[in-house]
């Protein structure tokens, strides 16, 4: 069985052909600047040479048309027929409360992830586009939704009302919805593999850190509190978002810079995080190379970051009764060993250890605290696409 996973942006859009049989990637890309001037597709069939074709694509479709044509392509593509597609698998942001689990996609789900886009303006309507360019180009394949929201769905009242009028739950549904779902669902199969348990058992801290970063509670393999919150904005100090801040803070500063919420909205969100304290750059290597070369801005960005990282960790282990494992996994968690090192540094205080040998690794699944450590730690590569693949393949 054939896979085809889409990730579709407002101007880009990732892909990869997966033999579910082997759960291997036969081919992946990236389409970029959908819409724009300069559009290029990347494309690679694994074993064989990179592509990349820069070419005018007007909207999704056309460079879903284009995917198409590189997975078939005689010369770089994988397969010979698009018959070989036997379903396709969409990750959509935002599944509201309408969606607590993976769906196949007709109608009535598409009405209902469209119903959602007034609370993800920027995210499902791009995945809508996707989803309905592959429905007139693989008009009999099924399609199935894999939502980042729908593993945290399970969290219980507390953990995801805001101490805000509850008539506005009621109105606009603002609550804590978390996001990343997809990921730290991922990463609680794997650890429970890793621990040898039932994932019904496992009680993890499972951390995604990368460009954008939050942090899950999870209680016999499910999610009961997460960082991320209404919008992928709250939590952690990330690449270029400011994460959690006193809410008095944006209406005072719309005042002074005289600000629209359009432009609150961006400064929040792609002017913040560690690239606004530091003013160097929103990429960890970046960052963690300019406190190297003694920046102290640099030095306070990476600072905050670790310290919001070890805040949620410690708040996570006062709401669950044991922890089996804590997890690293996405750019930063998988690949910086120092960030990972000064992370549990400052978890010494309950007795928690890495193996600096252990601890020296990036990119695969591996044990790195020491055997003394009060709590096992752990570095797991994420593997979103997998899981979305996973999940169509099961309902198919
Ligand atoms: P996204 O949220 O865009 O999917 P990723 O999970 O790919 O992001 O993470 C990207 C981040 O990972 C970047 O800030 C990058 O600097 C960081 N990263 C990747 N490799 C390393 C490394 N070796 N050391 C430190 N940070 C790294």
């Amino acid at each position: 069985m054939k896979i085809l996973v889409i990730n579709c942006g407002s101007s880009s859009l990732k892909y990869q052909l997966i033999n579910m049989e082997t759960e291997d990637v036969m081919a992946k890309g990236l389409v970029e600047r959908i819409g724009i001037e300069g559009s290029r597709i990347k494309h690679e069939t694994i074993g064989k040479e990179k592509k990349t074709i820069e070419t005018p694509m007007q909207d999704h479709k056309r460079a879903l048309e284009l995917v198409m044509e590189s997975l078939t392509n005689e010369e770089y593509g994988t397969i010979k027929s698009l018959d070989e597609i036997d379903a396709v698998g969409h990750r959509v942001v935002h599944g509201g409360e309408d969606f607590a689990q993976s769906v196949v996609i007709d109608e009535k789900v598409l009405k209902g992830i469209e119903d959602n886009v007034e609370i993800a303006p920027l995210h499902n309507p791009p995945n809508i586009m996707g989803i309905k360019a592959c429905q007139r180009l693989l008009p009999n394949v099924k399609q199935v939704a894999v939502f980042d929201t729908a593993f945290h769905q399970t969290m219980p009242e507390e953990s995801y009302i805001y101490a805000l009028p509850y008539e506005y739950y009621e109105k606009y549904k603002i609550r804590r919805f978390g996001f990343h779902g997809t990921s730290h669902r991922y990463i609680t199969n794997r650890a429970a593999e890793m621990l040898g348990k039932d994932v019904n058992e496992v009680n993890l801290i499972t951390c995604h850190l990368g460009n954008g970063s939050s942090i899950c509670a999870v209680k016999n393999g499910k999610s009961i509190d997460t960082s991320m919150g209404f919008t992928p904005l709250e939590g952690l100090a990330m690449g270029t978002r400011c994460g959690d801040l006193d809410p008095a803070i944006l209406p005072f500063i719309m005042d002074k810079e005289n600000l629209s919420t359009e432009e609150i909205n961006t400064l929040i969100n792609k002017k913040s995080g560690v690239l606004g304290i530091s003013g160097v750059s929103s990429d960890f290597r970046d960052i963690e190379e300019a406190r190297d070369q003694g920046n102290k801005r640099a030095k306070l960005a990476l600072d905050i970051f670790e310290k919001r990282v070890r805040g949620y960790v410690g708040s996570y282990m006062t709401e669950l009764d044991h922890v089996d494992a804590i997890v690293f996994t996405a750019g930063v968690g998988e690949n910086s060993i120092e960030m990972r090192e000064s992370i549990c540094a400052g978890l010494k205080s309950i007795g928690i250890k890495l193996d600096p040998e252990r601890n020296n690794v990036r990119g695969e699944d591996k044990l790195i605290s020491s055997d003394d450590s009060s709590i096992k730690v752990f570095v797991i590569p994420t593997n979103e696409e997998l899981m979305i693949a996973r999940d169509t393949k099961e309902l198919i």
